[in-house]
């Protein structure tokens, strides 16, 4: 069964202070939401976070992570380090990821490996750039994405991932997708999994949606009938506007 999601990827923003005083709201707010509530932290306020919502439906992930162990790679953070401090989801393939720090289809797909070895759930983001969608090429570069990284993976893994759709040019920009352009994107990345893997899977994996998700927006995106839940930015820094999407996803 396909379930309704809402993350919330804090990105570099809130020190411990903020990160406490969010989490509070948050709490507060909690039982409104029938959807699965995710928040993603930066790294170093990762533990806290997690005792904080150790006792709380709300789950916290971290916002990348690295494919080895351990080792000389400084500056990285591993699975087992994030599931030592209660981290057991991480969003891999962010646009700003990709864009800033190179990250690209090879690399992800290592990172996908060792997350689904160690028993991780995935956020799995992809999405085109304006420029792909204005020559009609929006389809191919979401779909080489997905292939890439994600089409070798064992059937079993799939309970493992949740999709999320973040068009480049919605991000941070305040130009969200229209609801049928959302959809349409949204039926094509089904369809594809159907194609690849099988229509149980297809019809079970959640696939979100990201990019300018607001408390004014989320209703008229989260009814449409392929868009199980939001990966939200800008709004999930505020807890009344992260609480009225997660209301939405239902
Ligand atoms: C994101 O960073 O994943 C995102 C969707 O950001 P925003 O909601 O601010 O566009």
């Amino acid at each position: 069964m396909r379930k309704k999601i809402v993350a919330g990827n804090w990105k570099m923003n809130n020190d411990l202070a903020a990160t406490n005083t969010l989490i509070s709201e948050l709490i507060k707010k909690e039982k409104t939401a029938n959807a699965d509530v995710i928040i993603a932290p930066t790294f170093v306020n990762l533990l806290e976070a997690s005792k904080r919502l150790k006792d709380s439906s709300i789950k916290v992930a971290a916002q990348n992570m690295h494919f080895a162990n351990h080792g000389a790679y400084t500056g990285e953070i591993s699975a087992t380090m994030l599931k030592s401090v209660g981290v057991n989801t991480v969003i891999l393939g962010h646009s700003e990821r990709r864009e800033f720090f190179s990250e690209d289809d090879n690399l992800l797909k290592q990172k996908v490996n060792k997350a689904l070895d160690e028993d991780m759930q995935i956020i799995f983001c992809f999405g085109e750039k304006w420029e792909d969608r204005s020559i009609g090429k929006h389809f191919m570069v979401v779909e080489s994405q997905i292939k890439n990284a994600l089409f070798h993976i064992k059937n079993e893994n799939w309970k493992s991932i949740v999709l999320a759709y973040e068009p480049v040019w919605a991000i941070g920009t305040g130009q969200t997708a229209s609801p049928e352009q959302a959809q349409e994107m949204h039926a094509f990345i089904r369809n594809l999994v159907k194609e690849n893997y099988n229509s149980t899977i297809s019809e079970d994996v959640s696939i979100l949606y990201g990019g300018s998700v607001t408390s004014e927006n989320c209703k008229e995106l989260l009814r449409e009938e392929e868009i199980d839940g939001a990966l939200v930015g800008g709004a999930s820094l505020i807890a009344s506007d992260f609480a009225a999407i997660c209301r939405a996803a239902e």
